[in-house]
């Protein structure tokens, strides 16, 4: 999954089980066999599911995961058995007592309205889509509130699907299509994946959708609404090379019969893993002319990275979720090194570190931890970046040329099974014959990491570190006076080790090509040449990055200008250039042939004073600029600078990719014009242009309020709250929060229980902020 991480931290208490808590396991799910129906309107679902298993022990009912559905009838062998409801568990009596020696067939036939799990988005919201659509989201464990099945990762079964949809929609599932069938007025959309799965992957979605196919073997599509085509090809027209490139990568070829990527409105998340069919967020669409700016190779990278790392080898409960999310977020950096070459894989790997440590800044639990309230909460820079950036340093100790075969043995060992930590890593020691104990504990165990101090003691230079104390194999790089380096080996252990032989005049690099996902700070008294020097020296993009900000600091504007000077790469000059305050140089780079350097470059125009120059020079930009996210960045300076407000009224009057111009003129009335702000964005509720513009509306109204005397915004906030939407839903209860009324309390505590665990969490933030009003 790749999450909007920022959701987190709305976050409030709950009590749902631990993996801890998790009742024992019964039975081994064998197979799911499902079909659904569901009415658009009313978004109520009629459902029928054959869960076939295998008794562990001896056995005289059986339970599955089923929250908030009617349930009908549950029957065994054709015949009618009692069954009982019990919290989120349906019990369901056997005949007669089974044991491992048979296998188990339990039809159960089911109704509901559900909260969650499955979504009904009409086409007012769907944007840019003019129509709508129906789909699941699983996990981490919201499949039970559409499909009674065993609803925890840690059982794979196959699965089939039938999916009755309305004629002119597709319906798209996991595995492969067995055909399409009419059923009076409707069609009948049959898949079958028979390879395990864990039951939070099992998924449709369904809708007037066009699928584009790109390759044959294994099948690769996409599926995007009628008119969108375009956008879809710019999106995910490469996926089957990078479907080619995957399987060479780790020594395993893509294990099923085809892969496709649906896109979806209103999505809670930025894309979801479901097996062979990924389904996207519709915001990832967009028109070739704002790429580099706008992309989508990161999230179908993910996306596709987890169909081997998260499907085919899955974590079997939420504390070892990096197996996962850590795994998809590390091997889409290589395609980045494959595709565009190894200085952005160094800087793609810098960010990466940089949120594995920021996981740490405020937090002390390690990347394995059971003490979780609700599984969402695993979904953080521990998991994600945090994996990853370990997985980086785990393939440098031992080298790629034995890493990767490692993998394709490790995929092979545990492929359509679970494993966690202890599991990968025993693996991975037996394939390359290392020990990996100090390496696992230290990193997956230990909640910090590492923070390096090199000083100077008595005329040697140390390297110190607090508690708890790292063993870190590293480099470091020895700098003479007359500009020669040397690398030597250098082992980090306990409180404080020596690096000999280092003259009085020589500087120290540590850790050179930056390999390890640790702050390092430099107590030795570097001059500004000094600093200049090491930037020079060090060997990638990765190490530069990682000295940015002393190297800036110690040096003068025009010694920064210089630097940029001598920057030729256009990713990392593109993260300098906001850095370098001068008025010239950043004109001058107004005109790179690089856009993501035009764009570092008009955003911090915007913020120097007001000159004739720039004015004239963004203003240039905003009329022939062709890339909408440029003009729009262009625009802001323009309207920061000089607070134009003929530049605003084009800005609202402006269509664009993603009505990012409207967005953009919203937020600066909301933020400077409350009246005009306030006016504007209750125009938007009534008759709103556009669903992002309508999030940013009620986002703004939570600030902006209702003078003496009127309830309009208030009003309006209420309504959006109590509607069947996402994102729109979670904004109006944080606006209501936000707004102070108490009386919004009655609307928002039975949100509370909501299935769905974002309205549950906002409405439980919302409703502790009011009541402490
Ligand atoms: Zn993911």
């Amino acid at each position: 999954m790749n999450g909007r991480l920022a959701i987190l931290a709305l976050l409030g208490l709950s009590s749902f089980a631990t993996a801890d808590q998790r009742p024992e396991r019964i039975y081994d799910l064998l197979d799911v066999n499902w079909q659904i129906s569901f009415d658009e309107p009313s978004g109520t679902i009629s459902g029928d599911v054959t869960n076939t298993l295998r008794p562990l022990k001896s056995i005289e009912e059986v339970w599955f995961d089923s929250a908030k559905l009617r349930i009908q009838e549950t029957l065994i062998d054709g015949k009618a058995m009692p069954f009982r409801l019990e919290g989120e568990r349906l019990f369901v009596r056997l005949p007669k007592p089974a044991d491992s020696s048979r296998t188990v067939k339990v039809r159960i036939r089911y109704s509901g309205q559900p909260e969650a799990g499955v979504y009904f988005v009409p086409a007012q919201r769907a944007f840019p889509a003019t129509t709508s659509m129906v789909y699941t989201q699983g996990e981490m464990e919201d499949t039970r509130y559409w499909l009674p099945t065993y609803d925890y990762p840690d059982d794979k079964a196959t699965t089939e699907g039938r999916i009755e949809v309305p004629k002119g929609y597709r319906a798209l599932s996991n595995g492969r299509l067995i055909g399409q069938k009419a059923k009076d007025d409707r069609e009948v959309w049959h898949w079958r994946l028979d390879k395990p799965h864990s039951t939070y992957l099992i998924s449709f979605v369904a809708g007037p959708y066009t699928e584009v196919v790109t390759a044959k073997k294994p099948k690769v599509s996409y599926w995007v609404p009628k008119g969108l085509e375009e956008q879809g090809q710019v999106s995910f027209g490469n996926t089957h090379e990078m479907v080619d490139f995957f399987g060479k990568l780790v020594r395993y070829p893509y294990p099923f019969a085809k892969y496709s990527q649906s896109t979806v409105a209103d999505f809670m998340f930025g894309g979801m893993e479901n097996t062979t069919a990924t389904t996207q967020t519709i915001t990832t669409l967009h028109p070739k002319h704002v790429e580099p700016l706008a992309s989508s190779t990161g999230l179908v990278a993910h996306e596709l990275a987890h169909q081997w790392f998260g499907d085919t080898v899955t974590t079997p409960n939420w504390a070892h979720i990096w197996i996962n999310e850590g795994w998809a977020s590390f091997l889409p950096a290589f395609w980045t090194r494959e595709k565009v070459g190894d200085e952005a894989f160094h800087i793609e790997r810098f960010d990466i570190f940089s949120g594995g440590l920021a996981a740490h800044q405020n937090s002390t639990r390690p990347v394995v931890w059971t003490g979780y309230r609700e599984p969402m909460e695993m979904f953080n820079n521990f998991a994600y970046p945090g994996g990853a950036s370990r997985m980086f340093m785990l393939m440098h100790q031992i080298g790629e040329a034995k890493f990767w075969p490692a993998v394709g043995n490790y995929l092979r060992e545990y492929q359509f099974k679970n494993v966690d930590t202890e599991g990968f890593f025993a693996s991975m020691s037996r394939s390359t014959g290392r020990d990996l104990e100090t390496f696992r504990r230290q990193w997956f165990y230990t909640p910090a990491a590492p923070r390096l101090t090199v000083k100077r003691i008595d005329g040697q230079v140390v390297v110190e570190q607090p508690e708890p104390h790292f063993d870190l194999p590293l480099e470091v790089m020895v700098v003479s006076a007359d500009g020669r380096t040397e690398t030597r080996p250098h082992r980090v252990q306990g409180a404080r080790t020596a690096i000999p032989d280092v003259q009085a005049t020589d500087l120290v690099l540590v850790d050179p090509e930056a390999w390890t996902m640790m702050t390092v700070t430099y107590d030795l008294g570097y001059r500004r040449t000094d600093w200049r020097r090491l930037f020079d020296v060090a060997p990638n993009a990765a190490q530069k990055l990682r000295l940015l900000d002393p190297v800036m600091a110690a040096l003068s504007r025009t010694e920064r200008v210089e630097l940029a000077q001598s920057v030729t790469s256009p990713r990392l000059l593109a993260r300098i250039v906001p850095r370098v305050p001068s008025r010239e140089f950043l004109l001058e780079m107004t005109r790179h042939g690089d856009a993501t350097v035009r764009q570092a470059a008009v955003g911090a125009l915007g913020g120097l004073s007001r000159t004739a120059d720039v004015e004239t020079r963004l203003m240039e930009i905003v009329d022939n600029e062709p890339n909408d996210i440029l003009r729009r960045d262009t625009m802001r300076s323009l309207i920061r600078m000089t607070g134009n407000p003929q530049l605003l009224e084009r800005a609202w009057s402006t269509n664009g990719y993603a009505d990012i111009f409207r967005v953009l003129a919203i937020e600066h009335w909301a933020e400077r014009d409350p009246e005009k702000g306030r006016t504007v964005a209750l125009d938007v509720l009534e008759n709103p242009p556009s669903e992002p513009v309508r999030v940013f509306a009620i986002r703004a109204l939570g600030r902006l309020k209702d003078p003496a005397g009127d309830r309009r915004a208030y009003d309006a906030l209420i309504r959006v709250a109590q509607e069947r939407s996402f994102g729109a839903r979670t904004a109006a209860i944080n606006a209501l929060a936000q707004y102070g009324d108490k009386s919004a309390i009655s609307v928002l505590q039975p949100l509370s229980t909501h299935s769905l665990s974002f309205i549950r969490n906002a409405a439980k933030s919302a409703v502790e902020r009011l009541q402490k009003k």
